[in-house]
């Protein structure tokens, strides 16, 4: 057979190196671009506020179109950045990028919570928290209208000096969000201690909420335990009317996924904002 003939090994070599090509052209590119953005754009989910049927808030998420490979998402180069030392200037690009949009749409009136992913490299990046007070202060974007989303598993790494980070942020009245809720090792104890408003519960656990009444009783104490710790709770991933109806009865403040709006440019963000306040006028 193949493996006794050697070819399975010869197979798999050959896969290794197409990989470690890739990786190795993604990251030498992502650099460069880094000096002259223009591949790079940002795209904005809404998050909708369950209690009022409002638009409340948006996802920043990052969008890289390769000249050659095309778009490659972000579940490909974000963790491989991260392993190179580039998240730190990325953050910087993403959150300059935001603020930059949220002081347009401020000026034509729109006035939303803007949230942005950051990496675990941040939280030991010195003077972060300073770095993106002066981005909010050269836009004139209030503190208060930034959202800065984390995981677990990046606060629990060195989660000392991640925590201090975390409170000098706070502090200065900048929002922060527990990211992926669920999916990493966290103490209840030291979520707790954590300075964040926001826990977004994990898509995994969120889409077969409807069909698997395991994943409904897990998500159910989910959102209890950080409702109880003082914590708003979103719904990521809601794609269709069914799971959205289970997400409310168990008491989740927000919801964000395909079933209100895939991620969109700006143009398109205003564009679908606008269709829904017709719609409400509407029903009204
Ligand atoms: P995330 O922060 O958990 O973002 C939510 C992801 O779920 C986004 O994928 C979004 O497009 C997707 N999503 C939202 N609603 C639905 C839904 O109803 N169904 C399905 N199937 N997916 C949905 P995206 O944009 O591909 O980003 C993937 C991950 O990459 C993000 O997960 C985040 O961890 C990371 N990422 C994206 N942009 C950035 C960035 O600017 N900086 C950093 N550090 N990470 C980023
Ligand atoms: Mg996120
Ligand atoms: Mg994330
Ligand atoms: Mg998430």
């Amino acid at each position: 057979d193949a493996r006794s003939s050697g070819r399975f090994f010869h197979v798999h070599s050959a896969q290794i190196d197409t990989a470690f090509q890739r990786s190795f052209t993604l990251l030498r590119d992502f650099e460069s671009t880094l000096q002259s953005p223009s591949d790079f754009r940002l795209v904005y989910q809404p998050r909708v506020d369950l209690a009022s049927g409002r638009c409340v808030g948006a996802e920043a998420l990052m969008r890289w179109t390769h000249p050659t490979l095309g778009p490659i998402p972000p579940g490909e180069f974000i963790p491989l950045i991260e392993r190179m030392s580039l998240a730190n200037p990325t953050t910087a690009w993403v959150i300059e990028t935001a603020v930059a949009q949220m002081a347009r749409w401020r000026e034509a009136g729109l006035d939303l919570t803007v949230s942005v992913n950051i990496s675990s490299a941040n939280l030991h990046e010195s003077d972060f928290a300073g770095s993106v007070k002066a981005v909010l202060a050269r836009h004139d974007v209030p503190h208060t209208a930034l959202e800065l989303e984390v995981t677990e598993t990046a606060v629990m790494n060195d989660a000392e000096l991640a925590l201090t980070q975390l409170k000098e942020l706070a502090d200065a009245g900048i929002r922060l969000a527990i990211d992926d809720f669920g999916t990493g090792y966290s103490s209840l104890s030291y979520l707790q201690r954590l300075p964040v408003q926001v826990v977004k519960i994990d898509r995994s656990f969120i889409t077969e909420i409807d069909t698997d009444p395991r994943q409904f009783s897990l998500v159910s104490m989910m959102v209890s335990m950080t409702k109880h710790l003082g914590h708003r709770v979103v719904a990521e991933g809601v794609e269709t009317r069914a799971v959205l109806d289970q997400v409310r009865s168990i008491g989740c403040d927000e919801v964000q996924g395909y079933f209100f709006a895939r991620p969109l440019s700006p143009q398109d963000f205003v564009r679908w904002m606008e269709q829904r306040v017709e719609m409400e006028c509407a029903v009204a």
